[in-house]
């Protein structure tokens, strides 16, 4: 006789196992990690506050996240979630189809930047995350990455604003790919990027720069990706 012991075992994963079922409500670091996978999907415009607080937004996030992948969509974090997100990360936590090397084309420790190494690393963990959605949402097909972090040195080598994301490990200059830059540019408004620039703003008619920052600033005036309502800082070059 088969014995039932066995019947639901927990699946384990490299990166990161979550333990218990997540809803509104709930708070805790499991949380956060849950918000680091899922803040590619705060719906236009919107920015998902890595709190560690299961609130409405993050309920948001996860209901996009499962509609995304077909599972049910109800914003709350279970076995199905889980093993979506087991399935999407490699085990050093990036996401299957971005990695820190990619990311990271000025040295490898992410020293030298305006934040401290480990910031910096943590920071472009969930630029990737950000990005996989992305990928995911424009038919999966491969997004070309031309590199992100730039330590202070790296950033002036390239004549880089002193005050650039890059330094914060959070932005990533990205090809045309298959997409185009435009499609990128646009695309980006639906998956956490605060900030986006691209052609028609200055130095960005060969890439698509995508970032954080506080307060948002999208210009890619040739895509009709305009600035909305922020002060008008050249950001980054
Ligand atoms: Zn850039």
């Amino acid at each position: 006789m088969v014995t039932p012991a066995s019947a639901d075992p927990a699946p384990l994963d490299a990166c990161y196992t979550w333990g218990r079922t997540l809803s509104e409500g709930t708070s805790g670091d499991d949380v956060r990690q849950l918000q680091i996978r899922v803040a590619g999907y705060p719906g236009y415009g919107g920015v998902l506050a890595l709190d560690g607080q299961f609130g409405p937004g993050t309920k948001a996030a996860v209901t996009r996240f499962q509609q995304a992948y077909g599972l049910g969509a109800d914003g709350i974090a279970g076995p199905a979630t889980y093993s979506k997100i087991y399935e999407l990360q490699d085990n050093d936590c990036t996401p299957v189809n971005f990695s820190y090397d990619e990311l990271n084309n000025c040295n490898s420790d992410w020293s030298g930047g305006n934040v401290s190494a480990a910031t910096a690393r943590a920071n472009a963990l969930v630029s990737m995350w950000k990005l996989q959605a992305m990928r995911h949402a424009m038919g999966d097909r491969p997004i070309d990455v031309n590199g992100g972090f730039r330590s202070v040195a790296c950033n002036n080598a390239v004549g880089g604003a002193p005050a650039s994301r890059h330094l914060y490990g959070d932005a990533v200059d990205l090809g045309a790919g298959s997409q185009g830059f435009c499609a990128l540019a646009r695309q980006a408004r639906n998956h956490g990027f605060s900030e986006i620039l691209g052609p028609g703003y200055v130095g960005h008619d060969d890439h698509v720069h995508v970032a954080h920052r506080s307060t948002r600033f999208w210009s890619a005036p040739s895509c009709g990706v305009s600035r909305e309502g922020v002060e008008e800082l050249p950001v980054d070059r």
